[in-house]
């Protein structure tokens, strides 16, 4: 079969996924919970309104609907923007997946600020597009506007995805940098996946722009990663168009019921982020007084820490072998740093811990 493959696909490399508790557990064997600190969950449930919600959802039997009406309109309220600018998806990952189908094809450029978010490599290599990544700043992770718009002016380039907060960085994109970026008529996808923690959004410019679009998710600040529901706040024409592509019935029954009763259950919600949002500066200034450590700003629900000069790859694999999971990258640029979600504090005791022990002066 692989000459009947597509040759991009057969160059397509995984993405590296995490992996969920049980799983780490068996492999850690241990009976003691895993402290997972990997993929920047929600360390919280969900209220009990929303697991009621999912608990007594009726029509299991029934097909979801497929132009997500009440979801769309709860959304709408909760965004400001109408329903016709609104489509969920099957977490904001399905949402990126469609973004670059429909504008990326084989030869096309899409364009990235590194270190990012890697679902946008991957994306773009399922697409059979071409990735174009522009670093960022080395000491503060800050854009460089000058080569992401040369980047864009090529004539290949079609999209430009930019986190903000950014994975794993935690840092901000402004309003001024999105509306330059608009400026090239690409389209601009600016992926507010951990809006809710920093409170900042371009999400007011999207109708006044036919090529802005903003992603968001229920994964991080809701606590409804394992459900998977994003949505993305489109130009009115780009939203019919991933309407008419997109699976018809991609976001269940019980992620949209669940959304719906988070979006009216919010003022909890939002509490539990205001909780992680302190305890995150509580964190970040502990990780700070650890030998050489580095800690940059963070306007998310995780902390960038960089250990320089120190074998980073080995620290992760003795806190692995304690069953703390962080997130470790071979990126460029990276190879000594660790991003670590923010947890529950008994999760960052024993994270502490074992990092006063293993990074020693
Ligand atoms: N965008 C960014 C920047 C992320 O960090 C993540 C989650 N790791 C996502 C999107 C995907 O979120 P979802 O669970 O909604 O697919």
């Amino acid at each position: 079969m692989r000459e009947l493959l597509l040759p991009h696909i057969a160059r397509v490399q995984a993405y590296a996924s995490v992996r969920p508790p049980d799983i780490l557990e068996e492999e850690s064997g241990r009976e003691r919970g895993a402290v997972k600190l990997d993929a920047n969950e929600n360390p919280y449930a969900p209220t009990a309104r929303v697991r009621e919600a999912i608990a007594a959802f009726p029509h299991l039997n029934i097909y979801p609907d497929p132009e997500q009406a009440h979801l769309r309109k709860a959304l709408a309220e909760y965004a400001g923007l109408g329903p016709e600018r609104i489509v969920a998806g099957a977490g904001s990952d399905e949402l990126i997946d469609l973004l670059v189908r429909i504008f990326v094809g084989v030869g096309d450029v899409a364009v990235t600020a590194t270190p990012t978010f890697g679902m946008y490599r991957f994306s773009t290599q399922v697409a059979g597009g071409r990735l174009v990544e522009v670093p960022r700043d080395p000491d503060d992770f800050s854009l460089d506007m000058h080569g992401l718009l040369q980047a864009l002016q090529g004539g290949a380039a079609k999209i430009v995805l930019l986190a903000s907060p950014n994975n794993p960085t935690g840092n901000t994109i402004s309003r001024r940098e999105v509306e330059a970026l608009l400026e090239t008529g690409r389209l601009v996808v600016v992926d507010e996946a951990y809006y809710e923690f920093s409170g900042e959004s371009v999400a007011s410019l999207v109708p006044h722009h036919d090529n802005l679009v903003v992603l968001r998710t229920f994964s991080k600040w809701a606590g409804l990663a394992g459900l998977r529901v994003g949505y993305g706040l489109f130009p009115q024409e780009v939203a019919a168009t991933l309407c008419a592509v997109k699976p018809p019935y991609s976001v269940s029954t019980l992620a949209q019921a669940a959304a719906i009763v988070a979006v009216e259950d919010r003022q909890a919600l939002l509490g539990t982020v205001r909780t992680l949002v302190h305890d995150r500066e509580g964190l970040g200034k502990a990780l700070a007084g650890l030998p050489g450590a580095r800690v940059y700003p963070s306007r998310a629900n995780f902390l960038l820490v960089r250990f320089p000069g120190r074998d980073v790859a080995a620290l992760n694999r003795r806190l692995r072998e304690r069953g703390i999971y962080v997130r470790y990258f071979t990126t460029p640029g990276l190879e000594d740093c660790l991003r670590i979600s923010v947890g529950q504090p008994e999760d960052h005791r024993r994270l502490l811990v074992a990092l006063r022990e293993e990074v020693k002066p």
